[in-house]
């Protein structure tokens, strides 16, 4: 009973090798749009991410600590060119 069961799965298998292949194919190509769909998600919260960023910015009472070149805030990373 259970052999029996396994042979018919196994030549069930051949058979549909061709279509296997082009599920695989589907595959990838099903996988392609969901890449871009997770890029364009991500995208999306980056410019959310910046957004919050620059609003944090805004709001921050800067505590700049300097270098030759630039300052930097330490509490909200701000760098500052201090080259005119
Ligand atoms: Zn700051």
């Amino acid at each position: 009973m259970k052999d029996l069961k396994k042979k018919r799965m196994n030549s069930g298998k051949r058979t549909e090798k061709s279509i296997n292949d082009l599920d695989e194919r589907e595959n990838s190509m099903n996988r392609v749009i969901q890449i871009k769909d997770e890029m364009e998600q991500l995208e999306n919260q980056l410019d959310q991410l910046k957004k919050e960023l620059y609003i944090f910015r805004e709001n921050c009472n800067h505590e700049f600590v300097k270098t030759d070149y630039s300052q930097e805030c330490t509490k909200c990373h701000l760098i500052e060119s201090l080259q005119w």
